[in-house]
């Protein structure tokens, strides 16, 4: 008996990383899987994008499980190709039960430096992305008076990322949308939860520059990286943490056990936002 027998999951960004977790985890418990992501980079992600082939190894892995899958190339900037990836894996399996909002994107800059195209892209993908993917599925799970969703906001949903502003207000913004519609379909049956992970091993953290913003120090290596994790999260011994922490926590909220869970951001981080901040540079510049 898996937590998500029978049920049916549409999850975004499930080429590698957490999106891809999440697929192989919901198959585990029980599920089908309608894997989507996109298959080129988008301009200043510093960090490996998932390719065709990517998105292809996620949809072996569930197959590996039992489960079926039906994966495609689409992008969340896209409510065509939403409506379209929807409507097939309604088509394919006859229902979608459970939505994971997992795809996005990330960049840094000084906000005041950023270029219009920067921010926009980040809103685009993290925040109205989520809105897009809500929005194809949501008539759906109206119609059948039932449904989970997830959507992935982040750490910086509930604290600043002065190297990130633009982020870090599309991961609030994602919370009050959450909030919003789980208010709004509560009346259908249809709870709407996110996730908030801490620093997780994916591509998106696993590169030059954040090896070198963690450590404090340029020409750190993945090592240096490792070590400075610790200090990030208040468990002990757990740095960058595996995606499967953020996959276990999904499931559940996916699952008819979480049936009393709605509007809630629940923070998967290893204690790193309770541990007493500090104020690294209190010196006014200049
Ligand atoms: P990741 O490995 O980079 O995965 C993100 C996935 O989303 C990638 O496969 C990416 O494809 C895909 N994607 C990006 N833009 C897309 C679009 N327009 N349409 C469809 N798919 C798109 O990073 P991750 O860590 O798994 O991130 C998953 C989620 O967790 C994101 O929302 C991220 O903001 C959030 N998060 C991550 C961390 C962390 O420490 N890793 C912490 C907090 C929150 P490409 O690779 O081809 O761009």
């Amino acid at each position: 008996m898996g937590l998500l027998d029978g049920k049916v999951a549409f999850i975004t960004g499930a080429g590698h990383g957490q999106g891809r977790a999440h697929a192989v985890t919901m198959a585990r418990e029980g599920a089908d899987v309608i894997a989507i992501d996109i298959d080129q980079p988008i301009a200043n992600v510093l960090y490996q994008h998932a390719s065709a082939d990517d998105l292809a190894e996620t949809a072996r892995q569930v197959s590996e499980t039992g489960r079926r899958v039906l994966s495609r190339i689409a992008d969340v900037r896209s409510s065509e190709a939403l409506d379209a990836v929807v409507a097939e894996g309604i088509e394919t399996f006859g229902k979608i039960d459970v939505v994971v909002a997992n795809a996005g994107i990330f960049t840094q800059a000084p906000f005041w430096e950023m270029d219009e195209k920067t921010w926009d892209d980040v809103q685009d993908v993290n925040l109205k992305g989520v809105w897009r993917t809500m929005k194809a599925v949501t008539p759906h799970l109206i119609e059948r008076r039932a449904g989970s969703m997830i959507l992935t906001s982040s750490v910086n949903s509930v604290e600043g990322n002065p190297a990130a502003a633009h982020y870090t207000a599309a991961k609030h913004g994602v919370v009050g949308l959450m909030r919003s519609a789980a208010q709004t379909l509560g009346a259908y049956g249809i709870r709407v939860n996110s996730v908030a992970p801490g620093l997780i091993d994916t591509p998106m953290t696993n590169y030059q520059a954040m090896y070198d913003q963690m450590a404090g120090r340029e020409n750190a290596d993945r090592a240096d990286y490792d070590r400075a994790a610790l200090n990030f999260g208040a468990i002990a011994g757990q740095g960058a943490l595996p995606p499967e922490s953020i996959a276990n926590a999904a499931a559940w909220l996916a699952s008819d056990g979480a049936f009393a869970m709605t509007g809630q951001n629940i923070v998967v981080d290893a204690g790193h936002t309770i541990l007493a901040g500090f104020n690294p540079n209190p010196v006014l510049p200049g």
